[in-house]
């Protein structure tokens, strides 16, 4: 039996640290949950969880079933995409008074394509405080599996529903050279791989982060012109959720690069590496001394 097995939970030396932090009243905790395994929740928000006056939650059914598996029992108040204005009135004057208050969402980190933000906004617009305790986001769990090497990402979530609104709308994304995350509906995920072949180049490494975190978890990675038949190969891959992850452009100053060796190694083959240097600088607009280096390494 390991370590963690033969302790319960509450018995672990870091529950006291936990313990001793500050909870603040007047507060909203904007508290992440699991995005499958209910498992995957922080200590730190069971325990929020537990000490707050109440939970405003975007189904309250959802949220009644998570917190019962906690062995949790708040009161609940509904706080979806059609009422955040109202909800943020009732959760502001609560605080006010000096409750504190959670905010969930039904899987993943609010207001992340999620409800959320407008309640946020109002809250800290009344001079009140917002804490947040982070946990899963189907987005940052998807990329930390993917092995696409790049710094930057682009947060895409939804693309437009309709066919022409979506082609428009990934006309626009061509030149972003971060990974895109997109999140796609089951009933849709061919056309937005359909619709991807069609706006991106064919090489372009995409990933499919299937049901992440649940058994039937799949993470696929393929060239977009293999997206489609992917998809198709099985017919279990139109159900369950999505996170889908495309690579980005060249960086530009790359594509400058490929450009400027093109246009040098036609001078090279007529001029000295001088003359070829100084006419690539005028025609690139590039620094003459790193067109001569650059010229000296072809020629080599
Ligand atoms: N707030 C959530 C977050 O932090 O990621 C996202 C909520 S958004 C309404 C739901 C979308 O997130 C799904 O359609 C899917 O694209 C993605 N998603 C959520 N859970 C997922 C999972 N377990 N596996 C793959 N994608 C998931």
């Amino acid at each position: 039996m390991s370590d963690l097995e033969s302790s319960s939970i509450a018995s672990l030396p870091v529950m006291g640290e936990m313990a001793h932090q500050t909870y603040p009243s007047a507060t909203l905790y904007v508290v992440a949950t699991p995005i499958g395994n209910v498992t995957d929740i922080s200590l730190r928000a069971l325990h929020v969880l537990s000490l707050v006056n109440a939970v405003a939650c975007e189904d309250t059914r959802n949220t009644a079933t998570l917190m019962t598996r906690f062995g949790l029992h708040k009161p609940l108040i509904a706080a979806h995409q059609h009422n955040e204005r109202e909800a943020a009135e009732v959760l502001i004057a609560r605080l006010q008074a000096g409750e504190r208050i959670a905010l969930v969402s039904d899987a993943g980190t609010p207001a992340v394509s999620d409800p959320g933000a407008r309640i946020v906004d109002a809250v800290r617009a009344a001079g009140l405080r917002v804490l947040p305790l982070p946990g899963a986001s189907a987005a940052v769990t998807a990329l930390s599996a993917s092995g696409l090497v790049n710094d930057q990402f682009y947060f895409v979530g939804f693309l437009p529903a309709k066919a022409k609104q979506r082609e428009n709308f990934l006309a626009t994304l061509r030149a972003v050279t971060a990974t895109m995350v997109f999140y796609e509906a089951p009933h849709r995920i061919l056309d937005c791989a359909s619709a991807l072949a069609a706006a991106f180049e064919p090489t372009r490494q995409v990933v499919f982060a299937r049901e992440l975190t649940k058994m039937f978890e799949e993470i696929h990675r393929c060239p977009l012109s293999e997206a489609e038949a992917w998809i198709k190969a099985d017919g279990h891959r139109e159900k369950g959720e999505f996170v889908v992850l495309l690579e980005g452009a060249p960086p530009a100053d790359d594509e400058n690069d490929v450009e400027a060796d093109r246009i040098l190694q036609v001078l090279l083959a007529e001029l000295p590496v001088k003359q070829a240097a100084g006419l690539a600088a005028q025609i690139t607009g590039r620094k003459k001394n790193a067109l001569y280096d650059r010229a000296l390494q072809l020629k080599n």
